[in-house]
């Protein structure tokens, strides 16, 4: 009988897709690894149960624990799912811009949500950073993941999401192509790949116009719409020396892809998809990548959490995406 024990036992093993559409004028195969097959619905169901399993081996985690961690979206339902399973109480603090249907979702799952001002920054003691540490540090036993700093979660995609792509292609990629938020999966999988190919792999980043990570200049940093990719400072999870090039993508682009992704390809996923497949079209193209490469782009979560924002005409026109919005959007009759 092939009965998995638990939903957890079910992460990982992601297929990968061939994109047929959007790849006008390129030789190369674009390839897809879609993460939103994972039972929480993102790569980092992927992390959730690596770090998991790390604290309890190291004993910060014991049986009744508790998981506290200041996180709105993926990592949190990743985090949620495994607490459920072995019987943790999972806490998280989430800024009050994030929307109510995120925080159902969490709940949904059994964790408990504290939400906290938007505008408390780091260091005030009401923003969800601080008052994570403060609960982490009142709580007794808990534990806090900490994505940002904890070598688990590169090292979940090291041994998972790595081998899977050098298996799936049959030993056969010649790119790897993914989003850097807390560099965790391109750092990972970037490694693996290269250490497994003799350094025959090519790792691309992709990158918000106006995160860190792509910027000539520390003026260049601005806000971004594009969710879960880039940031303001390197956290420890990002290996910047696995990666060879770094393609960044402005919202207005990397939006329209997604749509595009998922009225011709099939693939309602989230603007860090859309994202990362507008990176690895340009750089094939700049390259001129022949018939014989085979690029593999990582598209981390679901269309589904985003219906209210980029799927959404009225919220994509109010944010400044109308051109978008014009050469994308389906009449209705
Ligand atoms: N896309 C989305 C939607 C995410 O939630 C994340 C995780 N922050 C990423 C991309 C980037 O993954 P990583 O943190 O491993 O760099």
């Amino acid at each position: 009988m092939t009965i998995a024990n638990s939903i957890t036992e079910l992460v990982g093993n992601t297929p990968l897709v061939k994109l047929n559409h959007v790849t006008d004028g390129i030789d190369a195969t674009i390839a897809v690894k879609v993460e939103y097959m994972n039972p929480g619905g993102s790569s980092k169901d992927r992390i959730a149960a690596r770090i998991v399993d790390a604290a309890e081996k190291s004993g910060q985690l014991k049986p009744g624990g508790t998981i506290v961690e200041p996180t709105s979206g993926n990592t949190g339902v990743g985090l949620a799912l495994v607490a459920q399973q072995r019987g943790y109480r999972a806490i998280f603090t989430v800024p009050d811009k994030v929307s109510e249907d995120k925080r159902a979702v969490l709940r949904a799952y059994g964790a408990e949500v504290i939400v906290t001002p938007t505008d408390a920054g780091p260091g005030d003691p009401r923003s969800y950073y601080d008052v994570s540490d403060r609960l982490a540090r009142e709580i007794p036993g808990a534990f806090k993941p900490n994505q940002y700093d904890n070598p688990n979660g590169p090292l979940s995609h090291y041994y998972t999401t790595g081998p899977e792509i050098w298996e799936q292609t049959d030993h056969q990629v010649t790119h790897y192509v993914a989003g850097i938020g807390t560099g965790g999966t391109i750092s990972g999988a970037g490694k693996y790949l290269k250490e497994v190919s003799d350094g025959a792999v090519t790792v691309v980043g992709s990158d918000p116009e106006g995160s860190i990570y792509s910027a000539d200049d520390p003026a260049e940093v601005h806000q971004y719409k594009i969710e879960g990719v880039g940031e303001d400072f390197f956290p420890k999870a990002y290996d910047p020396s696995v990666v060879d090039e770094i393609v960044k993508v402005n919202d207005a682009d990397a939006f329209e892809m997604t749509r595009r992704l998922a009225a011709e390809e099939g693939l309602l996923v989230g603007g860090s998809s859309g994202m990362a497949v507008v990176s690895a079209l340009r750089y094939a193209r700049e390259h001129q990548l022949g018939k014989d490469a085979v690029v593999v782009v990582l598209l981390p979560d679901s269309g589904r959490s985003y219906l209210g924002k980029i799927f959404n005409d009225q919220w994509m026109i109010d944010n400044g995406f109308e051109d978008v919005v014009k050469r994308t959007s389906r009449p209705s009759i």
